[in-house]
Formats: C-alpha cells, structure tokens, sequence
C-alpha cells in the first residue's frame, strides 16, 4: 500500500519516570503530592474578600491573564510543582468561590469535597464509556449510577439512561430520542432521510421552559418555530387546559412530536403538573419528556419528593445533578422509560463494536450516546451518593429549600424590597424598589452590577412578566440558594448587600441628576 519501509529501526532512550503517567501507582502517588504542593499555593493565595474578585471585569480579566504570564508555550517546562502552583494562586486569587456564603447567582453549586476527590479518581484512569475495552469498571459505576436513578424516579424494569454533557444536551437528546420515534410511528425513519419529510414538526412546553428547548429543536432540524409555549398559572406552572386546547387545535398537517414539562423552571422553581400533563400526552399517544434539571434533587428529601409526582410517567427526564447534587460541571443524566428508545443512537462501527466482538459481550456503552469518548462523570456522583446517602443528600436540599424560605421571608419584611416570587425550591426572585419607579428596571441591572464590581456579593437577575400576558418584562433580581453550609446570618448578608447597594445606586442616580 505504497508503504515506504524503514531501512533502520529507530533507537529508542525512555528518559520519563514511571510517575509521568497517573494510571500507574507511582503516578497516582505523585498526583496527591502534586495535589498537596498545590495546597500550599492555595494557603498563601490573597483570597478575594467576597464570592468574585473586585473590580470592572476587563481589569479582573486582564490580572488572570497577567498571572498566567505570555501566551506562548515554555520552550523548556517550569515543572509540575511551579505549574501547579501557578495556577493554583490564579484561580484562587481571580476566581469565583461558590463556597462563600453570598454565592447565590445561579445554578452552580460549590462542589462536594468528596465528589472532586472522585473526579480526580476517575480521570486518573482515563476510562472512556464507548467500548469494554476503553474501561470496564467505568461502565459498570455508570450503570450503577442509572439504576439508582431509575430508582428515586420510579421510572421501571424497561428504563435506562446515560450520563450528558450538561441539561441543555440532556434535553436535546430527549427530543431526538421523540423526534425519531413520532417519526417512526409515521412510517419515516428519520435517522436514514432526516426531517424534512416530517409534516409540521410540534414541541410543545410550557412558556417557562428552557431556552435549550428551542435550541434543541434548532439543532434537530425542526426550527425553533416547532416550539408552541403553552400559558402558565399564577404559580409560574404549564396549564394543562391550555395544553388540551393547543392539542385539540392542531391541524392534519401538523405531527406533535414531544410534549415537554418542566419540573423546576429555572427562574422560580416552579414544577409541571406532571400528572395531568403526562394523561393529557398519553391519550394522544405523544412523547413525554420532563426538564428535571434544577428539580430533580427534590427527590432527595423526604419533605419535598411529593413535588415530582407523576415524574414515573415520562418518557425521557433530564437531570442534573450539578445543580442540586452538588457535582462539579458536568453531571447530567438522560433516563428513558424503555430502553429501545436508544435505538436511534445505536451504531456498529469497525473499531469499536465489531457484532462478533459484541456477541462474545465485549460492548460497551457507545449506543447511548451522541459522545464517542466519554469522560466517565458518574464516580464522583457515586462516590457522593455513597458518602452521603439519601439522608444527607436529602439533608442538603432542604437546608437549601430553608434558606430560600428564610429569604423570602427577609424580603417581604423589607419595605424597599418586592417579592416577585416566593421560594418554591431554592430560588428567590425579588426586585430592589428604592428610587424613581419609572427607572427602576435600569436601577435593579445596576445594583447587581455593583455588587459584582465590588466583590461582596454574587446574585442572580431575571426578567419577570409584571401582569398578565402581553406586560412588559421586568428586571428582576434572584438568589439562587445551593450552599448548604450557609446560614440565615448569611442571607441577612446577602439581604444587606443588596440593600445598601440600591440605596447607592440610587445615590448615584440623584447626584448625577442634580
Ligand atoms: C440549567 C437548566 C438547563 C440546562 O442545563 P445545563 O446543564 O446548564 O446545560 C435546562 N433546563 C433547566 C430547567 C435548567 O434549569
């Protein structure tokens, strides 16, 4: 095959200690020596005071990158120990801690300790998900990590499920998993001749839903006009009499793919009446897939496990667990009820899964998944699970759900502050009301700016409808509440910061007036 032969085999000099690689046990060693020398830069690193650097962020920005140094690969290394170090003093130094208590911007929790420890674990191995021999233990923590999550959501025998990059790509594997089954019911097998066969492609999902729903549906080649919002209640969830109607009212041209509930909108909390919902899309026979990213660590706890009812109804749920489930980015899970829905993903390819390969029960999980490689992301949540239970997980989220309630309840008590909604998860969305109320959407985007800038406190900011449909949108701002260490001191805080930081802005805005 016009291979030109070496007339010489090379020499070969191996001039790297075993300890270069981390799957060895020298190496492993050498990444918790290298961990605890890191420790030492973390240790003298000049902490920022609060959650975020101070500063105009181009400055905040500009001394991450001056502590990094050129952007030019060394010609010669500086050594783990000096690499390590460095960047351990600039994350520190210029970066976010989610574990400081005035940390409540979104859904991004501090990350368990021993979750990190796990994930340092599993990338010591490198094992990838795709085939056997990519790693054999990695899939088999996997599909332990599965089966208890089919478990805490009563999903069945026939459910399976695989870990994402995120929910956003949860949710666009639920919908391509729908998108191809409506397809087949219809006699078309989108997988081979794409979509554009499909009569009148329809998604729908309540108005709160995620933006990544409509971005799914771009993706899959629906366009985001497939997505029909459905009208929420006045506790921000979808309206299964709306849902009927939009059902009843759709012509013979138009082929609804995917009904989509959310439980746990992101901006409130808010969860689907899951019940109705899945009876509604069942009498039409249409797939069910229910957004449980931000909700479906409820299920936790005992005390708020209630919320998720008719969860064991859907078709397809997406989870992350980090969000609550205090993983570090990404812990996401696809679950299906039945597990020929992968069926759509699965492929035979030379040097992966050969069928005699496959036959002799060297397979792996490549089948499930829109990744090839595949970081194996579910020890640190077994790990996690294992350490804590559900009991201490359940612990977690109600501390959380506690904090929210108790900050609720400070904004109400606050005459310059307007609950826009109360906490239904761990999620507040209020609004700063000192100052000249026709300035106030403005008002409300600079105090959270001036929080930012200052460093003291990381909140979150939204955009509310102020009446019925067709009002304006206002901006709010929100707390997202994920630290289970915090206190109700630390939301007196947060409540502070944002007080004086209103009164502040609207300071600044008379001064500049006069
Ligand atoms: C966060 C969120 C997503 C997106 O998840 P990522 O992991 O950020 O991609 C989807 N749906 C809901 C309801 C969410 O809150």
């Amino acid at each position: 095959m016009g291979v030109i032969p070496l007339t010489e085999a090379p020499s070969i000099h191996p001039s790297f200690p075993p300890s270069l690689l981390a799957g060895s046990s020298e190496g492993l060693t050498e990444v918790f020596a290298a961990l605890g020398e890191a420790i030492d830069a973390v240790r003298a690193a000049a902490r920022p005071t609060g959650p975020i650097p101070a500063g105009a962020p181009a400055d905040v920005l500009l001394s991450a990158a001056q502590a990094l140094g050129p952007a030019r690969l060394p010609a010669e290394g500086l050594g783990g120990k000096a690499a390590l170090q460095l960047l351990a003093t600039t994350l520190t130094e210029h970066g976010i801690d989610l574990s400081h208590p005035r940390a409540a911007a979104h859904l991004q929790p501090p990350s368990l300790a021993v979750a990190v420890a796990a994930d340092a674990l599993a990338s010591a191995t490198n094992a990838s998900l795709d085939t056997y021999d990519s790693g054999p233990s990695a899939i088999a923590v996997e599909r332990w990590l599965i089966g208890v999550l089919i478990d805490l959501a009563g999903l069945g025998k026939r459910a399976d499920g695989v870990l994402t990059p995120g929910g956003s790509l949860s949710n666009l594997l639920g919908l391509l998993l729908a998108r191809d089954a409506a397809a087949l019911r219809l006699g078309l097998n989108a997988r081979q001749d794409g979509v554009a066969a499909l009569p009148g492609p329809v998604v729908f999902c309540s108005e709160l839903a995620h933006f990544s729903v409509q971005r799914a549906c771009a993706a899959l080649g629906l366009g985001e006009a497939a997505v029909h919002p459905v009208p929420t209640d006045e506790r921000r969830r979808m309206r299964p009499e709306a849902l009927a109607a939009a059902l009843a009212a759709l012509t013979p041209d138009q082929t609804p793919l995917a009904v989509v509930a959310t439980a746990g909108t992101t901006d409130f909390g808010s969860i689907d009446p899951l019940p109705q919902i899945a009876e509604i899309a069942a009498d039409r026979g249409i797939w069910m897939h229910v957004d449980a990213a931000y909700g479906f660590g409820a299920l936790f706890s005992e005390r708020l496990a209630g919320r998720l009812a008719g969860l064991e109804l859907a078709d397809s749920v997406t989870l992350d667990l980090h969000k609550i489930g205090w993983q570090p980015a990404a812990t996401s899970v696809l679950l299906v009820s039945d597990t020929s829905a992968f069926t759509a993903l699965d492929r035979e390819v030379a040097y992966l899964n050969p069928t005699d390969d496959s036959e002799a029960g060297y397979d792996g999980l490549l089948g499930r998944s829109l990744q090839t490689t595949r970081r194996p992301d579910a020890v640190k949540a077994a790990a996690t699970f294992l350490t804590h239970g559900r009991t201490g997980m359940g612990r977690m989220v109600e501390i959380c759900h506690d904090l929210a309630r108790y900050a609720e309840h400070r904004i109400l008590e606050e005459p310059e502050l307007e609950l826009v909604a109360p906490a239904e998860l761990t999620t507040v969305v209020f609004r700063y009301r000192g100052g000249d109320p026709a300035d106030s959407d403005r008002l409300n985007g600079a105090l959270r700016r001036r929080l930012l800038e200052s460093g003291s406190a990381l909140i979150g900011r939204t955009e509310v409808r102020s009446g019925g449909p067709g009002s304006p949108q206002r901006v709010c701002l929100k707390f997202t509440l994920l630290n289970p260490t915090a206190t109700a001191d630390d939301i007196d805080g947060l409540v502070d910061a944002v007080l004086d930081a209103g009164r502040a802005c609207v300071r600044l805005t008379e001064e500049s007036a006069a």
